[in-house]
């Protein structure tokens, strides 16, 4: 599908000369926000740079030369924590004030670990060290930054408050007028370039902070594959334990009942009861059949191998055959009807005919399975401008909003037992959601208990193709 995007459609705006256009650009630092907050971090930096200093270095020296051995050991772990404290802290005011997207200073650690071994990792991290020359850092920095920005935003500020401060205490005066080009209008231009430089030294020091307190992006990047490793992991554990469990009851059915018909002669059961034996073994042997078509549905979709050949379809013909597939079965076995309640014309989506076919069918023959003696199923198609919706409702149980939830879990059931009647081991409608989503659709689903549900699909839409 191609769409084009309208052509942007030229105002005509009046030439700005450039000499104008620059010395906007270059007072407009005054009024920016973020000149404020960096000269408020470049101002406060010494302090807090003395700060850290006297606290690591006091706390380091003290630690090492405390005579007794466990008190100098208190003090060491004391002025770690402090570190630690300042470092949190410092990310924070770069973050807030620089306005610099500094990374976490350590990364979630989902183990649960004793004290010592956290302490351990800490002091493994090289992160603790970088934060740590970063605080010590940032005293021969506060002593430059914070001078700087006295010596230039001082004398800017006082050179524009003092004419203003004239007019308003003396009155408008010839004198205090002059003063307002002299020093006002240079103050103003002094302003400008202090706030220029003061912009450029926080930058720095910014990106400096952004290398110094946060985790590496390398560091990133190992966490987060062995997060998603683990997950991985994890889900392939559950998918084992499910499958286990799910097998062993249509195992020991089939087995029990093949048992029985090898039993000597006399033990065996009549001929009317071997039938009925070996109708229940080939109904068993059909729901794996399908469980194991299901599983590797679910494999291919895991390992991004489920192919689904994305085209322009039309929808009217698809919603069509599934419904008179069904409806036959439905009203003969089960008195339900499956009924077409709205299809407008010439509607058509991005998807794939075959997995639509197969995501429809399992709409509806879920509908179907859940719903009572003389319900109803049916089946609607509608539009908008970039969307189309396909919803399958039904008269039957309904589905309680706690339920709601899991229902697109894989091997979730609402009622096990009911389930089990109806064949279903709870993939199915995990499986429907893997497939519109590769169609790039979304599936849900709403639901009243006692009144029933409606499935929808929802599909791009596109234009007719030839
Ligand atoms: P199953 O193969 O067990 O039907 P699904 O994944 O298709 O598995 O459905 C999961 C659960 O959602 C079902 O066990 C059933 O309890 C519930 N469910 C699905 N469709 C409906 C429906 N139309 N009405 C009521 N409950 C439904």
């Amino acid at each position: 599908m191609e769409s084009t995007a309208p052509e942007p459609t030229a105002t005509p705006v009046a030439p700005a000369s450039p000499a104008s256009d620059w010395v906007k650009r270059f007072l407009h630092v005054i009024i920016e926000p973020r000149s404020y907050l960096n000269a408020l971090y470049l101002l406060t930096a010494l302090p807090l740079g003395l700060t850290y200093f006297v606290v690591l270095i006091g706390g380091a020296v003290t630690g090492a030369f405390t005579g007794i051995i466990l008190i100098g050991l208190l003090f060491l772990l004391a002025t770690l924590v402090a570190a630690w404290g300042f470092a949190l802290l410092e990310r924070e005011l770069v973050i807030l004030l620089l306005g610099v997207n500094v990374p976490p200073l350590s990364l979630p650690n989902t183990e649960l670990v004793t004290p010592w071994r956290m302490l351990v990792n800490h002091l493994r991290t090289p992160s603790t060290w970088r934060s740590m020359v970063y605080l010590l850092v940032k005293l021969p920095f506060g002593i430059f930054a914070t001078v700087l920005a006295g010596v230039m935003l001082v004398p800017s500020i006082a050179g524009i408050l003092f004419p203003v401060g004239r007019i308003v205490f003396e009155g408008p005066s010839v004198e205090a007028i002059g003063n307002l080009i002299f020093p006002g209008a240079l103050a103003v231009v002094g302003l400008a370039v202090s706030f220029h430089v003061l912009n450029a030294v926080a930058r720095i020091w910014g990106r400096f902070a952004a290398d110094m307190l946060g985790v590496s992006e390398e560091q990133r990047q190992v966490w987060e594959s062995r997060r998603r490793a683990e997950t991985a992991d994890r889900s392939r554990r559950e998918l084992i334990m499910n499958v286990s469990h799910e097998l062993r009851t249509p195992i020991a059915s089939i087995q029990a009942h093949v048992d029985s018909l090898l039993l000597p002669e006399a033990d065996r059961p009549d001929a009317a009861e071997t039938e009925r034996r070996l109708r229940v073994t080939a109904v068993e042997t059909r729901r794996l059949a399908d469980l194991i078509e299901d599983l590797l549905m679910l494999a291919r979709a895991d390992s991004e191998e489920l192919k689904v050949a994305n085209r322009a379809i039309e929808l009217g013909p698809i919603v069509d055959q599934v419904v008179q597939a069904l409806a036959p079965l439905a009203l003969n076995e089960r008195k339900v009807t499956v009924k077409l309640d709205e299809m407008p014309a010439g509607i058509w989506a991005i998807g794939d005919v075959d997995r639509l076919a197969q995501v429809l069918t399992n709409l509806v023959r879920n509908a179907i399975n859940y719903t009572p003696e003389g319900g109803v199923v049916s089946v609607r198609v509608s539009g908008s401008a970039d969307h189309v919706q396909i919803a399958v409702s039904d008269t039957g149980l309904g589905i309680t909003a706690a339920d709601l939830e899991h229902i697109f879990e894989r091997f979730y059931r609402v009622d096990s037992s009911r389930a089990r009647d109806t064949g279903g081991f709870g993939l199915g409608l995990s499986i429907a959601r893997e497939l519109v989503e590769a169609m790039g659709g979304s599936l849900s689903a709403t639901s009243q208990p006692g009144l029933g549900s409606t499935f929808w699909i929802s599909l791009r839409r596109a234009e007719p193709s030839q």
